[in-house]
């Protein structure tokens, strides 16, 4: 019992230290933010090429783990998809 306890904390400890770390699963690189990256590019919900890259061929809106967007601009991409839809520049659903 007080064994694992110590194990436990000493796998988190290594954890903290590197945040790509992640032995159970296969080593992901770290997804830059595309509209952090670029900061001449602005978001337009009129601008129906540049939010397709933000939803699937289904017309969802894309994950940020699929994105790779940090968590302001998921929801700035997130407000354009929608405003889009409305306006008809993209589609509720395909198919
Ligand atoms: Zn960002």
């Amino acid at each position: 019992m007080a064994d694992r306890k110590q194990n436990n904390n000493r796998r988190n400890n290594r954890n903290n230290g590197d945040e790509d770390f992640s032995p159970r699963f296969r080593k992901v690189r770290k997804k830059v933010c595309p509209l952090c990256a670029n900061k001449d590019l602005k978001l337009d919900y009129k601008n129906g090429d540049q939010l397709r890259k933000f939803v699937s061929d289904k017309g969802k809106i894309l994950p940020r783990r699929a994105t790779g967007a940090c968590a302001k601009h998921q929801r700035d991409i997130t407000l354009a998809v929608k405003r889009a839809r409305h306006i008809a520049v993209l589609p509720f659903t395909q198919n």
